[in-house]
């Protein structure tokens, strides 16, 4: 593999004491196809990664527009659903027009909605989503051998924070000046990523993308958009950090023939589904609401207005969206909840039925109508949706264990069972510091 990680190591070497070139054992390399689970943080860096987004939020604030929440929303769905793991996540969606998006220590990812303007569809967004995932669960800046800036850095912060103890007396000033110096050189603005370290996020996130049901051919053109972009970023050639777009694209499409069968055999409610047979199907029944799109833009606004329980403008939108395109499952969602909400459980059934045919892979689909059969008193029915919502979106089960819609079929002890069988699945919340 190509390393100019040399001439970092140089400058470095120029600018650093020698104790910071201490030869650590480099970690071994994920192999292709595999996507890791991510170790827990230490404490010392949860509380950086903390620190991180709330400096970040400080700069940037949170957006709640329905448009980027919900699209990012729906994307990570089911990114972080193809995780084997139960950790929890915070994500921030936070408006800034740089094409950007970033995970610090401690499960946060901050996206951009600059990044969610730029990406002509949601596959490049996975690809964009996946990458910067691939960077924390390979635990690439926990990698101390690798992350030699970090050391530098710490080792300015300290001098900087003694000089200011000594000059001032003040303990908490001096601290504070010293996290911020950290924070800024431990890469989580500059992400000081390595080269190798970047093809590997390429080639995890690759597979996390396929893993998710996304298309991993629409990965090397992002990147190689994203390099024409700011192909003159000073910080990368000083550092060297980034690798070549041409080398990055060409190990990707390399790789594809492994990420493709993987896509192809994106499986929901655990069985396979060849998407040579039903390619159009998949794209139309798992796709995820998309910005690019006006009958789905309709769908967004609708749900605002329902959000703020202004049920009649949010059916008119919904209903304008099916206009649009009476394919919008979306759509049919939106008018089966405004039903639910205005006490007609029977007429909500009727929509997530006809969703449901649109959409027979979607979770929403199946918990809907789940929630409806449960209103209804139609235990059975309601535990077979409920079961088939958690298979093909394990988030669900922490959702359907407080539901109120769900509380007939809660006492019934098939209930137990029926989410006991269900795997794991890391979950997220979105713009909640809790
Ligand atoms: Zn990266």
């Amino acid at each position: 593999m190509h390393t100019s990680s040399q001439c970092f190591f140089k400058w470095l070497a120029a600018v650093a004491t020698s104790t910071l070139l201490a030869c650590a054992p480099l970690r071994q390399n994920i192999p292709p196809g595999v996507v890791p689970a991510g170790e827990p943080w230490s404490p010392e860096k949860q509380l950086i990664g903390r620190q991180a987004v709330l400096e970040t939020l400080k700069a940037h604030p949170m957006t709640y527009e329905a448009r980027y929440v919900l699209r990012a929303q729906s994307v990570l769905d089911r990114i972080f659903s193809a995780i084997n793991s139960t950790e929890q996540w915070h994500v921030f969606v936070v408006e800034n027009s740089e094409w950007n998006a970033f995970c610090a220590p401690g499960n946060n990812m901050v996206i951009y909605t600059g990044l969610l303007n730029s990406m002509s569809d949601n596959d490049e967004l996975a690809a964009v989503l996946g990458h910067e995932l691939s960077h924390d669960l390979a635990r690439h800046g926990d990698d101390e051998s690798l992350n030699l800036l970090t050391a530098l850095t710490a080792e300015l912060a300290k001098s900087a924070a003694e000089r200011t103890y000594q000059k001032t007396g003040d303990k908490d000033r001096a601290m504070n000046e010293a996290m911020g110096i950290t924070l800024i050189g431990n890469g989580l603005f500059i992400a000081p990523y390595s080269q190798s370290q970047e093809l590997e996020a390429d080639r995890i996130g690759l597979f996390l993308m396929a893993d998710a049901g996304f298309n991993p051919e629409k990965a090397p053109n992002v990147w190689m958009r994203k390099a024409r972009k700011n192909s003159s970023s000073a910080l990368d050639s000083l550092l060297g950090t980034h690798p070549p777009s041409a080398e990055r694209a060409a190990a990707l499409l390399q790789l594809l023939p492994l990420a493709k069968p993987r896509f192809l055999n994106y499986s929901k409610k655990g069985k396979t589904i060849t998407l040579t047979a039903h390619s159009r199907e998949i794209a139309r029944d798992n796709r995820a609401l998309d910005l690019t799109r006006a009958s789905d833009l309709l769908v967004t606004q609708g749900i605002q207005y329902f959000e703020a329980a202004q049920y009649d403008s949010a059916r008119q939108l919904y209903e304008r969206a099916l206009q649009a395109d009476p394919h919008n499952a979306y759509a049919l969602n939106g008018l089966g909840t405004v039903a639910m909400a205005s006490g007609n459980p029977s007429r909500s059934q009727q929509y997530f039925e006809r969703m449901l045919k649109l959409a027979p892979y979607s979770a929403a689909a199946h918990y809907n109508l789940a929630c409806t059969h449960s209103v209804l008193g139609q235990n059975t029915q309601a535990l077979k949706e409920i079961q088939q919502a958690i298979a093909i979106n394990p988030q669900l089960k922490s959702k359907a264990l407080d539901d109120g819609d769900l509380v007939g079929i809660r006492m019934d002890p098939r209930f137990d069972q029926a989410l006991a069988k269900q795997r794991g699945g890391a979950t997220f919340v979105i713009n909640s510091l809790e």
